[in-house]
């Protein structure tokens, strides 16, 4: 630390050249994240020093956290579900994974994941103590059900199923995955941390919700499709009052017990991600999807006529690849089977598509 502070115009030239040093991000093709929307900034800024770790000192801040459940459950057809705002993906799913240990009591528990399941998976199976079996894909780089209904046994606790797969944008057949937990009596996590911002917009209906009566708890990320200020996840539950279960006493605290993982929350983020859902409502969120998928069937088709075939058929906006350069000045990334893999986030824009296409077409004259 400095011993004596510097000024403020030190300080924020200073900053300034550190975020000029951070990527631009009319090149970076890989993220699932995107600039935030600016009613979400807007309303981030409003609410910049709110901490849900203290509900009871920010009451209103806390009723927005509820209204975003709300809007979630709504969303994934159960009004009524129960839930609480994370800070993504990583954290629902070992929340997820900790509420079916905690429910199963099962003495060395397992959780039955899909080969394409996120690291977050590794994590906090890791960190939980439950052995994770990997289900392989099937040719179209969904969950094979039946070697997934294979690996369940007495100790297994949790089934999961991901809508909208990180690295090829597949959705699982969660509809089979839910008759299958319901069967076996396990529960049914789905990971739809980035499809659960696309798939509802979608013209086609691509079962994962609620709607099917195995699914148990669901992730979604505000901060990715949602266009939502970072940090912002949710964990939804089927039944309303669930994570109770994860309660531990809080002393000294507004409220008596909690069931989150952090300690401070920020509420920031929560406002942000509601702004968008409510600015935009279900057309403006389905005319920023329509308009992501249209991207992603451009840049497939265009790639395809430099002989450059595609890795998959996504159900969501992630396109990927059988190729092995790109041009230097734009960020892309791989999948651990090598493919090319191209996120069609909101920031990316029509243009860009045509300009990498170019710069891909240059490069294989
Ligand atoms: N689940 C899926 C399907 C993801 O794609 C990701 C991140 O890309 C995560 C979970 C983890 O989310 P986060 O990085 O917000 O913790």
């Amino acid at each position: 630390m400095l011993n004596k502070g510097c000024t403020e115009e030190d300080l924020f030239s200073f900053l300034s050249r550190k975020k000029q040093e951070d990527l631009d991000h009319a090149f970076i093709l890989s993220s699932m994240c995107t600039p935030p929307h600016p009613v979400a900034v807007r309303a981030h800024n409003l609410f910049m020093e709110t901490n849900l770790g203290d509900p009871g000192l920010f009451p209103g801040t806390a009723s927005l956290e509820k209204l975003l459940i709300e809007r979630f459950g709504t969303l994934f057809h159960h009004k009524e579900a129960g839930g609480y705002a994370t800070s993504g993906g990583t954290e629902s799913n070992l929340q997820a994974l900790r509420l079916a240990k905690v429910l199963k009591h099962v003495k060395n528990p397992n959780a039955v994941v899909p080969e394409s399941a996120h690291f977050s998976f590794k994590k906090a199976c890791d960190i939980l103590c439950i052995e994770q079996r990997c289900v392989p894909l099937d040719k179209d780089w969904r969950m094979d059900t039946a070697l997934a209904a294979e690996q369940i046994d007495k100790n297994t606790i949790c089934l999961v199923g991901v809508a909208g797969t990180t690295e090829y944008g597949m959705v699982d057949p969660i509809a089979d995955l839910s008759r299958i937990a319901l069967q076996q009596d396990v529960f049914l996590h789905v990971d739809a941390a980035f499809g659960g911002m696309v798939v509802p917009f979608l013209p086609r209906k691509l079962p994962f919700d609620f709607a099917l009566p195995g699914v148990t708890t669901i992730a979604v990320d505000p901060h990715k499709m949602g266009m939502s200020t970072i940090p912002a996840g949710c964990l939804l539950t089927r039944e309303p009052d669930m994570l109770s279960a994860l309660n531990i006493d809080t002393p000294y605290l507004s409220v008596k017990q909690e069931f989150t993982l952090a300690g401070t929350r920020p509420g920031a983020p929560i406002a942000g991600a509601l702004a968008v859902l409510d600015y935009l409502g279900v057309e403006g969120m389905k005319a920023v999807v329509s308009g992501c998928m249209k991207n992603t069937e451009r840049l497939i088709a265009g790639m395809e006529t430099f002989g450059i075939p595609r890795a998959a058929t996504p159900d969501v906006n992630v396109a990927t690849f059988n190729c092995t350069k790109v041009p230097e000045r734009w960020k892309v990334s791989w999948t651990r089977q090598c493919h090319l893999r191209i996120v069609c986030m909101p920031h990316v824009h029509r243009d860009q598509i045509e300009a990498f296409l170019r710069d891909i077409g240059d490069l294989n004259a």
